[in-house]
């Protein structure tokens, strides 16, 4: 059976890890690189270029380049390009896409199967998303996990004993912390918070806001009007902020950034460490709020923690690591690299689950018996009289989980109910979010307070959500699994799955005649420098060869690298194959 892989699929970045001899591995890309940037961008031509080739790219492609999709999963966003809609389902499905093809080739087999992590706030529509993003990659989602609780499974493995920890993740783009609770071979997720809109691009902003506002103080110069030059500057404002990692100081330097009418704009500048942790700090502090609410939801002190990981690449800005420090009073563990061990969690659930437990538990071998367990990151209630939001399954309950009441008619002879499902923690309906609603007719006409309807919440191990209404008097019942309208139906995912297959062999046949194309190119070269140095040959043969070299390259002066089409490479493929078979008559002297 092939190999599982595991995949964090972040904002900003990804990276995916496999087991191999019983341990997590992290696998390069294509590239060389142990993450990939979650970026997509589309050439001219069509070509779809994904990770650090489209980031490198965006400064020149910007409009047609797709950053931070992560953010728009579950919404009914639509990417427009060249008169095309996309999903953010089919966007980060090119990332998954990319990511899978790096692996097969890496590992030298198909991959098929896949543990993807989310974001611990994620809803139901952004985890229900993300599979179907995966589906369309071409992977078989076998499960659905936060990305803490991954982080705790990697780390879990070298701790027997029981013990609370604490998971501070801050990545690119959202930031989650859990309490986790390890002990008597069970790593269990006590609670969780977080917010979904701040990592590390807020605290690339703050020296991006930085940097344009002094320019503008000193150059009278607005970089905000030039998109271009705008892009180079948040690039120099990341590189610039993982140095003030290490170092105290560090320069930014952008020579010819902009063009106007006063001539060419330079930029160089230096940012102190001291300048940074002042920019960034209400940031640094905004991440104090859901740490505290975690320890408030467990009922737990501080002193209750036995341990606090980081994980994420921002948790790397020593701000962050000083904040976490003195908030817990803990000196947080940084054994595992905080890019990387989000992934290498999902791979060990991965092997588990292709070994076949069940239940939505994972059973490890290498941590003999180790199970985890997820929770619900919001309550789930419907609404009844008043536009109440009636809870039926609480926050961070541990999923799978199921969980019925009993609910009445509020007018007298009603034989319906409308069934509305909630998302959240407000006290009324309206200020929740609407997961989905359903009917439940048929009801035996009584009055009002008469009828019993059980309704039953169910939620799988990847956290989707079944609701069941029953009405006990007639046996009569209504379910619907909760897919937001935002979501892709059935068809439209087939369809995209269809799309992505034939992108696929698009592409391959496009890089299998480009290749064709730089071989006719370097045969071309080969033979005639050969025919300089011929000293064997007679002049009619050498005079043959020549003209199947003009031949050559005059196909090959028809063709573009970036446009060059089957038909094309086919014939280019036809007069390479004439000319090596001539060309073998030469005799070059070394
Ligand atoms: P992740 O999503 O975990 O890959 O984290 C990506 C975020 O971490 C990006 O915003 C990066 O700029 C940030 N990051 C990576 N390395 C560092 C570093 N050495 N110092 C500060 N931030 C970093």
């Amino acid at each position: 059976m092939s190999k599982v892989i595991g995949i964090d699929l972040g904002t900003t970045n990804s990276c995916v890890a496999v087991m191999e001899n019983g341990e997590p591995m992290i696998i390069p890309n294509s590239e060389g690189g142990r993450t990939t940037p979650s970026v997509v961008g589309f050439a001219k031509d069509g070509e779809r270029i994904v990770g650090e080739a489209a980031k490198r790219q965006q400064a020149v492609n910007s409009d047609r380049t797709i950053l931070s999709i992560k953010r728009d999963m579950g919404s009914d966003r639509r990417i427009r390009i060249d008169g095309k809609s996309y999903t953010p389902q089919e966007i980060s499905a090119m990332i998954l896409q990319k990511l899978r093809r790096d692996a097969e080739s890496y590992l030298g087999e198909k991959v098929d199967r896949a543990v993807i992590t989310v974001p611990a706030y994620f809803t139901d529509a952004q985890r229900q998303a993300t599979k179907d993003a995966g589906r369309i990659a071409g992977l078989e989602v076998l499960r659905i996990i936060n990305e803490p609780t991954a982080a705790a499974f990697a780390y879990g493995l070298d701790h027997g004993q029981a013990q609370k920890i604490l998971v501070y993740d801050l990545g690119g783009g959202t930031f989650d912390v859990s309490l986790i609770e390890i002990g008597d071979g069970v790593i269990e997720v006590l609670a969780t918070s977080g917010d979904n809109h701040l990592g590390g691009d807020d605290f690339d902003e703050r020296i991006v806001d930085y940097v344009i506002s002094e320019y503008k103080k000193n150059e009278k110069v607005d970089l905000r009007r030039d998109t271009a030059a705008l892009l180079r500057v948040r690039e120099a404002a990341e590189k610039a902020k993982r140095e003030l990692s290490t170092q105290l100081k560090t320069d930014i330097v952008l020579p010819f950034l902009m063009q106007d009418k006063n001539g060419t704009h330079h930029l160089e500048m230096s940012i102190t460490r001291a300048i940074f942790d002042e920019l960034t700090h209400d940031l640094v502090e905004r991440t104090c709020g859901p740490v505290n609410q975690v320890m408030t939801d467990a009922a737990l002190q501080m002193s209750a923690l036995s341990q606090v990981l980081l994980v994420g690449g921002s948790t790397r800005i020593p701000a962050v690591q000083e904040m976490v420090k003195r908030l817990t009073g803990k000196i947080p563990a940084k054994t595992l690299n905080p890019d990387e061990c989000v992934a290498m969690g999902a791979a060990l659930q991965g092997e588990k689950l292709s070994a076949g437990s069940g239940n939505g538990m994972v059973v490890s071998s290498a941590a003999q018996n180790v199970i985890l367990m997820d929770v619900t990151p919001l309550s789930l209630s419907i609404e009844t009289v008043g536009g109440i939001s009636t809870k039926i399954i609480d926050r961070n309950t541990t999923i799978p989980t199921r969980h019925s009441q009993i609910f009445t008619t509020a007018a007298p002879f009603q034989t319906s109910v409308d069934i509305k499902v909630l998302q959240g923690e407000r006290h009324f309906a309206r200020d929740n979010k609407l997961l989905g609603n359903f009917r439940l007719s048929g009801i035996r006409r009584a009055m009002a307070g008469v009828p019993q309807i059980e309704v039953t919440f169910e939620i799988d191990a990847n956290g989707i959500v079944k609701v069941t209404a029953k009405d006990l008097g007639t046996g009569n019942q209504q379910a619907i699994t909760i897919s937001s309208t935002t979501n892709m139906s059935e068809d439209e995912i087939r369809r995209a799955m269809e799309d992505a297959r034939q992108y696929e062999a698009w592409d391959r046949e496009r890089k299998e005649a480009l290749e064709t194309r730089n071989e006719a190119e370097s045969l071309v070269f080969e033979t005639e420098q050969a025919l300089s140095k011929d000293k064997t040959c007679d002049k009619e043969t050498k005079k043959q060869i020549k003209e199947q070299v003009s031949h050559l390259r005059k196909a090959l002066g028809k063709t573009k690298p970036d446009s060059i089409t089957k038909t094309e490479a086919d014939e280019l493929a036809r007069l390479s194959e004439q000319l090596k078979s001539a060309a073998s008559a030469l005799h070059p002297e070394p």
